[in-house]
């Protein structure tokens, strides 16, 4: 298609004024359509969903499931079950506590893992399950040859994040399905930081579960989605809202996302969410991942210029998203951060990123900085970024 107006679609992020903000990996903006469709759901038609008949549950129900629809669009998953749920960290939680483990499971996770895909499997070794932890090569890919030395026949499932929220690397999940078919396992796939900036498509990757949340993707805080191929998890959550039929002993659950989504659930979020999802299928993941790739290959470059920074990223545009960690020589993380903001206006997040294996490997105990892009950031913004920085050392 048409290139967007990227200039245009800036101006609907009321957030974005003079802000030069590049910490998009921690929490992306949200535009003025995600607003008005959380605004209109509190103004005009609040109600419970999916108890009643009155005419506004109707209606919100109506709006708060077809979100769930919109959401499966993004990530071609219509097929599956797309559970709303709180966020990734949450998604995850949820696979972890429902699967049926056995002493001598195997699970197998790599050394670019968010704590968020890390801790829950941890939990499960008191119940005898074990982990395996794959390895990155030099150049921050990971490493091919040692994840299939990993897997065996007692692997129950595998654990990856598609795209790190620290070094931006990402993974070859296509292959890693093609691992997990051979050896009968599972695959979850932590995709927080890939829907939001490239295409996914959650049965072209081979995925049994995918994660991912709404808020790094234009969406409402607390608000994500946990989508499954089959509904082999048992329900985390009991309660209202999730059963078909509840007798004195016992209770048949519900069908469907509904049987994963007990309680009263984040109404305006979920339809603030599946806004957002249709805001960025309508610009298109594609021109996103280009637009992006472009971004980040300028960032990289004008901060590779300044001496004494690093910079963390795979060399091939094509191997990273936009989120790039780097340090400065002689300059702690927290205090270059304060210093972005207090002299440049500019916001970068500092410190371990909820990765802290990770940090370790990279040789920075102190953690980083990291520069994180959305499809509405700026060249202008990048330069200013470098220019603090390069300003930083004189
Ligand atoms: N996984 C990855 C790769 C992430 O970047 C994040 C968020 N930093 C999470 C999981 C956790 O997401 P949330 O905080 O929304 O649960």
């Amino acid at each position: 298609g048409a290139v967007p107006d990227w200039e245009l679609l800036r101006s609907q992020f009321p957030m974005i004024g003079d802000l030069i903000y590049l910490d998009n990996a921690a929490t992306s903006f949200a535009p003025e359509c995600v607003l008005a469709a959380m605004d209109q759901f509190e103004r005009s038609y609040r109600a419970n969903v999916g108890r009643g008949v009155h005419r506004l549950t109707r209606i919100a129900s109506q709006k708060y499931w077809h979100a769930h629809e919109k959401a499966a669009d993004l990530i071609n998953g219509e097929g599956g079950i797309t559970v709303f749920v709180k966020n990734t960290t949450e998604a995850v939680t949820m696979i972890a506590r429902g699967l049926n483990w056995q002493p001598g499971d195997v699970i197998v996770t790599t050394a670019l893992e968010h704590h968020s895909n890390l801790l829950p499997w941890r939990a499960l070794e008191k119940y005898g399950v074990m982990l395996r932890i794959v390895g990155l090569r030099p150049d921050l890919t990971l490493d091919m040859d040692a994840f299939s030395a990993a897997m065996d026949d007692s692997v129950r499932l595998v654990a990856v994040t598609q795209a790190s929220n620290v070094t931006g690397t990402i993974v070859p999940v296509t292959d890693i399905a093609g691992l997990c078919r051979r050896y009968g396992a599972l695959l979850a796939v932590d995709a927080a930081q890939s829907v939001p900036h490239m295409p996914v498509d959650v049965r072209a990757l081979g995925a049994d579960f995918l994660s991912f949340s709404g808020h790094k993707m234009c969406g409402p805080t607390g608000t994500g989605v946990l989508w499954m191929k089959e509904p082999i998890l048992e329900p985390l959550f009991l309660g209202g809202g999730m059963v078909e039929q509840v007798t004195d002993d016992g209770f048949t659950p519900a069908e469907g996302f509904h049987r994963y989504e007990a309680g009263t659930p984040n109404i305006a979020g979920g339809i603030g969410l599946g806004e957002a999802a249709a805001f960025l299928k309508e610009i298109g993941m594609h021109q996103i991942e280009v637009r992006e790739r472009e971004l980040c290959s300028r960032l990289i470059e004008k901060l590779s210029a300044v001496p004494g920074v690093r910079v963390y990223a795979p060399v091939d545009p094509v191997q990273r998203i936009s989120v790039v960690s780097f340090t400065i020589e002689g300059i702690p993380p927290h205090e270059a951060a304060a210093y972005l903001d207090e002299e440049g206006g500019i916001m970068v997040r500092s410190g371990m990123h909820c990765a802290e294996p990770l940090m370790r490997r990279l040789g920075c105990p102190d953690g980083t900085i990291r520069a994180s892009l959305a499809f509405y950031n700026t060249e202008s913004e990048i330069d200013t970024l470098a220019a603090t920085v390069r300003e930083m050392l004189s």
